[in-house]
């Protein structure tokens, strides 16, 4: 069945009295328990098709569906709430706060959700950092993990609350080759186990061992 659907979306950015384009009309489905690479030249659009995906940017025209929620009847509020819930986002900065251990960091969006009581999420963050094999460095800092482990907490703290989607905006572009193909692996056990996986990478033999690859040129999608 459909998770994400998106009709007739274009993003036009303004500054000032410029405009640009960023996506030119896309129109794409992704089912439920897909694995989809998305790749495309640097300023393709790659990061604001994600975004509108997830509700960080809003399309100028067009509509985003994801799992029957038409995003555009939400409001920021709405958005944030439902973002928390459905969608567990992955940078290629890994974006950790640093003066958050690895269980503090893994545990951010049940706070943000208030979801279960303190313990309750730090059962469950410790659980995510468990099945992302950094259960031996819940207390560390940022700082004090390799990129890799860095990854890993950022990959834990996108589970959890359990969404359905998880979105990877470069996620192995800062790491090295074997680093980055760990994490690959990590992200096909998570679509076994019933995640859809989207994500943007500039690796082509990363990009050829997704299931579904689609690509974006000048703010369209010109092939899969
Ligand atoms: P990619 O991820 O493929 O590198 P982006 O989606 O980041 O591409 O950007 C597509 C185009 O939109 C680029 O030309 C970029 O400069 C422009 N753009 C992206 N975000 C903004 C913004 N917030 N304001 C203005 N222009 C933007
Ligand atoms: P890499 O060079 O591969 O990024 P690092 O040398 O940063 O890795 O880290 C190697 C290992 O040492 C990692 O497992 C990390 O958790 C641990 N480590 C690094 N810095 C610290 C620190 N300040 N305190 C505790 N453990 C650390």
């Amino acid at each position: 069945s459909t998770l994400i659907e998106l009709a007739g979306v274009e993003k036009v950015y303004r500054t000032g009295k410029l405009e640009y384009r960023a996506l030119r009309g896309v129109d794409l489905s992704i089912a439920r328990g897909e694995m989809v690479a998305v790749v495309g030249p640097s300023g393709s659009g790659k990061s604001t098709f994600l975004n509108v995906i997830t509700g960080i940017d809003r399309p100028t025209v067009g509509a985003v569906t994801i799992d029957g929620t038409c995003l555009d009847d939400l409001s920021e509020e709405e958005l944030a709430v439902w973002r928390g819930a459905n969608v567990g986002i992955v940078f290629q900065f890994f974006q950790l706060l640093p003066t958050l251990s690895a269980l503090e960091n893994a545990a951010l969006p049940l706070d943000f959700l208030r979801r279960g009581s303190k313990r309750d999420r730090f059962e469950q963050a410790r659980h995510n950092l468990e099945v992302v094999g950094l259960g031996d460095k819940v207390d560390h800092l940022p700082a004090e993990l390799s990129g890799g482990e860095q990854q890993r907490v950022a990959i834990a703290r996108a589970l959890a609350a359990d969404p359905g989607l998880i979105v990877g905006d470069e996620p192995t572009g800062n790491l090295d080759t074997v680093t980055a193909d760990e994490m690959f692996q990590l992200f096909l056990r998570l679509n076994r186990d019933g995640k859809t996986i989207l994500f943007v990478t500039h690796d082509r033999d990363l990009a050829a061992r997704a299931r579904r690859v689609v690509e974006i040129r000048d703010g369209r999608v010109v092939g899969e």
